[in-house]
C-alpha cells in the first residue's frame, strides 16, 4: 500500500525525532540529505514566484482587480498579524514565563542580532537596482515587485506580448512540475533535517526555558488552531479540517526546515492542487506572504521580549506593551524567511522601549526549535489568507469535495 505524502511526512517527523535522540551528534552524518532537500527547494524559488506571478498577474487582467486583491491581501495580512501579537502579549501577561527566571546571560549573541535592517532600508530595496543581483541574492520582495510591473506591462501591450505569456506559463507549469519531484524526496529530507536538529542540540536545553517556550506555543497553537481556522470558515468558508490536511505537507516541510521561503514552492503546490486555489491568487498572496506575513514570527517577537523585560524585573505600561504591539508586527514584516530571522529583528522590539539588547542571550538556547513551530504558523497563515482572498474574489475552492491527493 503507498501512504499518502502527508502520512509519509508525518512518519518522517516522528522517526527523526526519535533518530536524532538516539543519535545525538552523530546525526550530523545524514545532514547532507537535509542540506540537499533544502537546497533543491530555493533552487526554483526564484524562477518559480517569477513565472507564477507574471502568469498570475496576466490572468488578473486589470489592475483595478490586482487592486482589489493587494487590499484584501493586506487587510487580511496585517489584521492576523496584529490578532496573534495581542494572543501573545494576553499570554505573556497571565502565565509570566519570566517572572523569577535567574538564568545567567549567556554569553554569544548571536552578532548579526544587532545589524536588524531597518525599516527605510527595508522599503528601498523592494525596488531592485539590479534584477539579477536581486535574483541572486534571493531578493524575494523585489522579485516580487519586478515581476508584478511586468505582469501589468505585458497586460497592456496585449497581442504584442502574448508570446512571453505564453513562455511564463509554461515555464510556470514546469516548475510546478519540478515542485512535484522534490515534493517526493519530503520525506528524506525533513527526516534528516529533524534528526540533525534535535540530535545537535539535545532535549536537555528545554528545562530552564520550558514556561517560556510552553507560552510561546500555547500562543501559536491558539493562533493557529482557533483564530485562523474561525476566519477561515467565517470569510473563507472552507473546512478547517479538510485544510489542514491539504496542507500539512507544507506545514510540516515548514517545521522541519524552519523557512517559509524554501517552503514556498510546497506551499504554492498544496494551494493550487489540493485547494484548488487559483495560479491568479496563489501566485500574489503566497510570495508576498512568506516575505511579509509571519503571524508566527510576530507572535514570537512579543512574547520574547516581555519575557526578557520580566526576567530583568523591568515593568512595561500599557502604552509600552502597545509599542512592542506594533514594533513586532514591523520586525516580523522586516524578517527574513529563513531560519533565525526572527531572533535578529527582535532587536528593533527591544530597542523600542529600550529593553537590554542583552536579553536575547537568554532566549537563544531554544530558538530553533520555537522558529520551527513558528515558520509552520507563517505559512499556515499564507496558506489560510490565500484561500479567504481566493473565495472573496468568487473562487469554488475543494473544501467541500473530497480531497484527491497528488502523489
Ligand atoms: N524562520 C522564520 C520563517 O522563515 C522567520 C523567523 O525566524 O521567525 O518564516
Amino acid at each position: 500500500m503507498k501512504l499518502k505524502i502527508h502520512t509519509q511526512i508525518f512518519i518522517a517527523i516522528i522517526s527523526g525525532l526519535a533518530a536524532g535522540l538516539l543519535l545525538g551528534e552523530n546525526a550530523k552524518h545524514i545532514k547532507i540529505v537535509g542540506d540537499i532537500f533544502i537546497r533543491l527547494l530555493r533552487m526554483i524559488i526564484i524562477p518559480l514566484i517569477m513565472a507564477s506571478m507574471v502568469a498570475g498577474v496576466v490572468s488578473i487582467g486589470n489592475i483595478r482587480n490586482l487592486g482589489r486583491i493587494g487590499i484584501r491581501t493586506f487587510v487580511y495580512y496585517t489584521a492576523t498579524t496584529l490578532l496573534a501579537v495581542g494572543v501573545g502579549l494576553i499570554l505573556v501577561n497571565v502565565l509570566k514565563p519570566g517572572a523569577g527566571v535567574e538564568l545567567g546571560l549567556q554569553t554569544g549573541v548571536d552578532s548579526q542580532a544587532h545589524a536588524a535592517p531597518s525599516v527605510v532600508s527595508i522599503v528601498t530595496e523592494i525596488v531592485p537596482k539590479n534584477l539579477f543581483k536581486s535574483m541572486a541574492e534571493d531578493k524575494v520582495l523585489s522579485i516580487i515587485f519586478f515581476s508584478l510591473l511586468l505582469g501589468v506591462a505585458l497586460s497592456s501591450v496585449g497581442e504584442k506580448a502574448r508570446p512571453l505569456v505564453a513562455l511564463f506559463e509554461a515555464l510556470n507549469a514546469v516548475m510546478l512540475r519540478i515542485t512535484d519531484w522534490i515534493m517526493r524526496l519530503a520525506p528524506f529530507g525533513v527526516f534528516a533535517l529533524m534528526a540533525c536538529t534535535i540530535g545537535q542540540m539535545g532535549l536537555a536545553v528545554i528545562k530552564p526555558l520550558a514556561v517560556y517556550m510552553a507560552t510561546v506555543v500555547l500562543g501559536l497553537a491558539i493562533h493557529a488552531f482557533i483564530t485562523l481556522p474561525i476566519l477561515l470558515s467565517i470569510f473563507g468558508r472552507y473546512s478547517p479540517a479538510k485544510f489542514i490536511k491539504d496542507m500539512f505537507s507544507a506545514v510540516a516541510t515548514a517545521f522541519s526546515t524552519a523557512s517559509s521561503a524554501a517552503t514556498l514552492p510546497i506551499t504554492m503546490d498544496c494551494l493550487e492542487k489540493k485547494a484548488g486555489v487559483s495560479n491568479k491568487v496563489a501566485s500574489f498572496v503566497l510570495p508576498l506572504g512568506a516575505t511579509v506575513n509571519m503571524d508566527g514570527t510576530a507572535l514570537y517577537e512579543a512574547v520574547a521580549a516581555m519575557f526578557i523585560a520580566q526576567a530583568y524585573g523591568i515593568d512595561l505600561t500599557l502604552w509600552q506593551q502597545l509599542i512592542i504591539m506594533l514594533t513586532a508586527t514591523l520586525a516580523s514584516i522586516g524578517a527574513a524567511a529563513i531560519p533565525g530571522a526572527g531572533l535578529v529583528t527582535m532587536v528593533i522590539v527591544l530597542k523600542a522601549v529600550g529593553l537590554p539588547l542583552e536579553g536575547i542571550g537568554m532566549v537563544l538556547a531554544v530558538d530553533r526549535l520555537l522558529d520551527m513551530c513558528r515558520t509552520s504558523v507563517n505559512v499556515w497563515g499564507d496558506a489560510c489568507g490565500a484561500a479567504v482572498v481566493a473565495r472573496l474574489e468568487g473562487e469554488e475552492l475543494a473544501g467541500n469535495q473530497s480531497c484527491q491527493p497528488k502523489l
